[in-house]
């Protein structure tokens, strides 16, 4: 059996430091904020080369937050990738502002900026840019554009904890960044959890009064915020496994390296990219396939769990029939959700493991195209 994901393993792998870390909070009885958020927030700002790290509850929160807090103009279009998970986009309606789907490449998965361009109107305000898979998008052509037409840009970094856009970690390369915490995230909570990374101290001081009911002190409320804090407990987890992610994010770099070099070759099997002037976080390693379902059934067979990421582009979502029908529909990432095939990724695979699912996939294609 070999599992998409190891959670279990990997906090018994960690349990003397992670269970210290925890008994620290319960004993100092300091469940919100005090050391073990602010020493996270600090840390984390460090690792994603950031100014500031503001600390939130989660990844979706962490967008919304960062949506309101750049004030853009009521009612504005904010440009999404069709090809991400739904938080990328509720946060735009949620914030009172309208969703541009625009479309994704068909190499990278990553959005596609010719088509982003062609979806830019005078009431755009923002693009957010999704690194999706743990694969940093080209910070310099979509910054060169966005930055002369006064574009917000937004890294929807939930998926790249440590990926790097030549050489810079990604999350501040634009105006603001958001990370999910998610439990099977590169670096996972031990529920839910998220943050904000910036360069800006004016949007970061905003971003942390949003959340935090709008003040700064006690009852010093400027205006009415909410309530999207990062649990005292969480900090404590994530601050002991932000020790380890470097090395988590090498050795899913490993694992992707024995994969692609593995399954090059067979012609009905299209590989992830993998550009060196980017460091891939590899949070997930996806490969493309016309026959997609029947490869899930034989690697599920052989004891191989497998995840596709997204079974829908976000157009198509039954949430979206609202737009208009040519915001709908009309993109070629429309098809990725019938071909795309997510292989298990992570540090807890073995090089047997990895040798195991190559042959698997190999096996596959061989015997399958044999008359
Ligand atoms: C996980 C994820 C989110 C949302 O994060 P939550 O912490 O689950 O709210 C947002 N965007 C992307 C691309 C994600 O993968």
């Amino acid at each position: 059996m070999i599992p998409f994901l190891d959670l279990q393993g990997q906090y018994l792998g960690l349990k003397p430091e992670m269970d210290a870390a925890i008994t620290e909070v319960l004993t100092s009885a300091h469940f919100i904020g005090g050391k073990a958020v602010e020493a996270f927030e600090t840390n984390f700002a460090t690792f994603q080369g950031a100014d500031h790290c503001i600390g939130v509850g989660n990844g979706t929160d962490a967008l919304e937050i960062v949506i309101e807090a750049l004030d853009l103009p009521a009612n504005s279009e904010v440009i999404v990738p069709v090809n991400s998970f739904i938080a990328s986009s509720e946060a735009v309606t949620r914030s009172g502002h309208r969703v541009v789907f625009c479309d994704a490449d068909p190499h990278t998965y990553l959005l596609d900026l010719a088509d982003v361009r062609t979806r830019a109107t005078q009431q755009t305000a923002a693009v957010i840019c999704v690194h999706l898979y743990g694969n940093p998008c080209n910070m310099d052509e979509l910054l060169e554009w966005a930055r002369p037409l006064g574009l917000r840009v937004i890294e929807d970094a939930a998926q790249a904890h440590g990926a790097e856009w030549k050489e810079r970690r990604v999350g501040a390369l634009g105006d603001v960044g958001t990370f999910s915490f998610y439990p099977g995230k590169n670096l996972g909570a031990y529920g839910d959890a998220g943050a904000i990374v910036t360069n800006d101290a004016e949007l970061a001081r905003r971003c942390r009064m949003i959340a935090n009911h709008g003040r700064v002190h006690k009852y010093d409320h400027e205006f009415e915020g909410r309530n999207s804090r990062l649990d005292s407990m969480q900090a404590a987890v994530l601050g002991v496994k932000l020790r380890y992610l470097n090395g988590w994010i090498d050795r899913r770099n490993q694992i992707a390296a024995k994969y692609m070099k593995g399954l090059t070759g067979l012609h009905e099997l299209a590989l992830p990219a993998f550009d060196p002037t980017r460091r891939h976080a590899c949070h997930l390693f996806v490969v493309r396939t016309a026959r997609r379902d029947r490869l899930r059934d034989h690697l599920a067979a052989a004891g191989i769990q497998c995840g596709i990421h997204y079974p829908t582009s976000l157009a198509r979502l039954p949430a979206y029939t609202y737009l208009d029908p040519e915001q709908r529909m009309s993109f070629r990432a429309d098809d990725f959700g019938n071909e795309v095939l997510s292989l298990p990724m992570g540090e807890h695979l073995s090089d047997t493991d990895v040798e195991t699912v190559i042959e698997a996939v190999t096996a596959f294609f061989d015997t399958s195209s044999v008359g």
